[in-house]
């Protein structure tokens, strides 16, 4: 990619402490494009009204663009219907919905829910009370040093009572790809369903869920140069029909009375409540950008450059990765030296470098590795062997700094 694309991203052109900015916290949310911007602008200034139940001209158009979007989704990530793209407000919303209708409708005592060490809270904390709601348990996939799943621990993890897999697709910390055809194909052996979330996998890799077989997909808008605040659950058709609502008001429903509410077809069964339509015009903007680039062309250019950050960053003393799987998404987690994580990214916010430092939300994880966090670099398409260039310097100079 070159210094064009990063031309059209407004927020990028600013400086930070009066020194250009340099953005590498993309797995914690991307920047927006100006046809990102402008899409969610037109809508407001041009059609914002609100969907599915008006007759006038306005909300007839609103209901189209987000509708055009549901459809836009579902060719994006090859699902075979489009009632099987439901609108949330990210993927920890997803998550949350899914976890809910097992809990409310197939999760029964000493029943059990497979997760890995490396899940995000969003998939762990919603699985822990459903179990605790249910008498369940949760089961958890060890890892080995690399961050890699070990395929025969995951096979082993399976009983009777194992009622869902809930598992990461790509790592927000490590970076690990995980195999998850493999591991689709293998809870399908033993009649269990699989949830994926996505939120990392969909910006790091190319999804067909037909062709993953997954029965369920999660992603947020906003790590996709998408708007924050509009995700996406997918979900076969069957199990979603099995699903009860999650949240209840207006739209979820077909009729009500005091005495009986009956629910709405899919998806909208699921969507209580005004949706986030200039969200989902953002959402269909963004992806619009990537299918003009090509997801071929980011994904190599993301390859590209975790390979050259990470040849680079070997050249500083004291560097120890976290996460050197052999399929792995551009995220690098590292520590330096002894220092602290919050330390070395503070220091390289004042030179205009942004990094993510922390438990990146995945406490357990730490705890495997027992350490306290990591300093994060994720890339995106705005970001350029040049930026890489500066990193390494900055990082140097931190090291000095804090020797
Ligand atoms: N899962 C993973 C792997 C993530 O990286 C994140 C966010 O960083 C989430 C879930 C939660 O996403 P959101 O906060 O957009 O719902």
């Amino acid at each position: 990619m070159t210094e064009k694309i990063k031309d059209e991203f407004p927020i990028l052109q600013q400086h930070v402490y009066e020194k250009p900015l340099i953005y590498l916290d993309n797995a914690a949310t991307t920047q927006k494009p100006a046809s990102v911007l402008t899409a969610v602008t037109e809508y407001y200034q041009t059609i914002n009204s609100n969907v599915h139940r008006g007759v006038h001209h306005l909300s007839v158009l609103a209901t189209e663009a987000y509708e055009d979007t549901r459809t836009t989704i579902q060719q994006f990530i090859g699902a075979k219907h489009s009632h099987e793209i439901v609108f949330t407000r990210g993927t920890t919303e997803a998550i949350n919905l899914v976890a809910n209708g097992f809990a409310n409708t197939i999760l029964k005592k000493d029943d059990e829910i497979i997760v890995s060490t490396m899940e995000h809270h969003s998939n762990i904390v919603p699985w822990q009370l459903a179990a605790e709601r249910c008498g369940a348990k949760l089961k958890v996939i060890p890892i080995d040093e690399n961050g890699e799943i070990d395929p025969i621990a995951y096979q082993n993890l399976f009983s009777p009572k194992t009622k869902i897999v809930a598992i990461t697709h790509v790592s927000n910390v490590l970076g690990t790809i995980n195999p998850i055809k493999d591991m689709i194909k293998t809870a399908h052996e033993h009649q269990v369903p699989i949830l994926i979330d996505g939120a990392q996998g969909i910006k790091s890799t190319k999804v067909n869920v037909q062709d993953l077989d997954c029965d369920f997909y999660c992603f947020s808008g906003h790590k996709i140069y998408a708007p924050m605040g509009i995700g996406i659950l997918y979900g076969k058709e069957k199990y979603l029909e099995q699903l009860p609502p999650y949240q209840c008001g207006g739209e979820m429903i077909k009729n009500v009375s005091f005495e009986k509410t009956t629910f709405n077809t899919l998806p909208f069964k699921f969507e209580a409540g005004t949706p986030n339509v200039g969200g989902a015009i953002g959402l269909k903007a963004a992806i619009d950008f990537i299918l003009k680039i090509g997801q071929d062309q980011l994904l190599a250019h993301d390859n590209m450059l975790l390979k050259y950050t990470e040849e680079k960053m070997q050249e500083i003393e004291g560097i120890r990765f976290i996460g050197q799987a052999k399929d792995k998404a551009a995220v690098i987690s590292f520590l330096l030296d002894k220092n602290h994580p919050a330390d070395v990214g503070t220091l390289l916010d004042t030179m205009g470098i942004a990094v993510r430092t922390g438990h990146h939300c995945a406490e357990p994880l730490m705890n495997r590795y027992q350490i306290p966090g990591t300093v994060r670099v994720s890339l995106a398409v705005y970001n350029t062997k040049n930026e890489i260039d500066k990193l390494v310097e900055a990082l140097k100079k931190i090291k000095i700094m804090l020797s």
